[in-house]
């Protein structure tokens, strides 16, 4: 079993497929993004190799993120592969975040591989918004995604980035649909991530506030934390879902953080919000002893932070970590 220099057992390995998307929402990318060289990204069966390292050492949950992840080419291939470490028991569950745009062509294949649950972002319901934030998503196709994926038998949950002068109208719809629909919903407050054309200053909505404007309209209770993740989660009465907050800017969760981050060059970040990584891949492309790979990933351990380094105020222009989300994965 990973611990790190803290204690805290590392059970959770976040895997970024590719940097790449079919969107460009305005928080996380520049509309012209730079993504990183095609030479250096891993195949998906030296991902598979680094991600078996991994199983071997105690990770029990891998989630497939990016970028888009469904745009990776072949990616239902890792998928499977994945999905066998499910099968023989070595793996407790293997998940997906999207933006949802490739979920109707994808979902099935994804449930017979032993996918459960994915997060599905959606900040708005509104068409003209939804074109507005992400530049180049279609709303209607990500719906009829997320509809098949919940047809498949697939557990899904909404990510919504609240955003002041954008959503903050919509909570209250969005939890209504949710409801309806059972699906359980996410807000996420706006990180300082790379650069992007806007001033996340402006747009950053600190958690506590968009609670207290919930409060009027529907009525929660506290239930047990189920995952040593980020999210604090309530259950809706009225919705009758559960309604989760990441709030790492206005209220730091670290001290129960369980996992680490793997890019698809392979480089191994122990924090999203510091730039400290090791490079798995490049040893692992040097072909050399398997067991460099398992020293380095021990010695990583240790580097592990205790804390996150994020902060957004008006002194602060430059983004608490140079790259973008996308490089590591939500
Ligand atoms: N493309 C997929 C998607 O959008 O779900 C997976 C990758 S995306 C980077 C993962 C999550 O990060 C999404 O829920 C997205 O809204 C969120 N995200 C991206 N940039 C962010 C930022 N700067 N601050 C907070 N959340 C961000
Ligand atoms: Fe792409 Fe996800 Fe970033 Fe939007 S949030 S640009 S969908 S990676």
């Amino acid at each position: 079993m990973l611990k790190d220099q803290f204690n805290r057992k590392i059970s959770y390995l976040r895997v970024s497929v590719t940097d790449r998307c079919d969107l460009r929402c305005l928080y996380c990318m520049e509309e012209n993004m730079v993504f990183l060289p095609k030479k250096d990204v891993l195949s998906l069966e030296e991902l598979h190799k680094l991600c078996s390292i991994f199983i071997n050492l105690g990770v029990k949950k891998i989630r497939l993120t990016g970028g888009e992840p469904l745009v990776r080419k072949n990616v239902i291939s890792l998928i499977k592969n994945l999905g066998e470490h499910i099968r023989t028991g070595e793996l407790d569950e293997l998940t997906l975040t999207t933006n949802g745009m490739h979920l109707e062509k994808y979902s099935e294949e994804m449930f017979k591989s032993g996918i459960r649950r994915v997060n599905v972002s959606l900040d708005t319901l509104d068409l003209f918004k939804y074109k507005k934030i992400t530049r180049w998503g279609n709303l209607k196709k990500v719906i009829s995604g997320i509809m098949a994926a919940k047809s498949a038998g697939i557990k899904v949950k909404i990510n919504t980035v609240a955003l002041r002068n954008f959503n903050d109208d919509e909570y209250d719809n969005l939890i209504e649909w949710c409801g309806k629909n059972n699906f359980d919903i996410t807000f996420i407050e706006t990180m300082p991530m790379g650069e992007v054309q806007q001033d996340r200053n402006k747009s950053f909505l600190p958690l506590n506030i968009l609670r207290s404007s919930l409060d009027k309209s529907w009525t929660f209770r506290e239930i047990k934390h189920e995952t040593p993740g980020p999210a604090r989660y309530l259950y809706c009465n009225e919705a009758g879902i559960k309604v989760g907050f990441i709030s790492p800017l206005s209220h730091n969760f670290c001290s129960t953080c369980n996992r680490v981050r793997l890019t698809c060059t392979g480089k191994l970040y122990m924090c999203l919000g510091q730039d400290d990584f090791v490079d798995l891949g490049k040893i692992l492309r040097k072909n050399e002893n398997k067991e460099k790979i398992y020293d380095l990933i021990f010695q990583a351990m240790q580097t592990k932070p205790k804390e996150h380094d994020f902060i957004i105020n008006k002194q602060q222009l430059k983004p608490a970590v140079k790259r973008h989300m996308s490089v590591t994965g939500g």
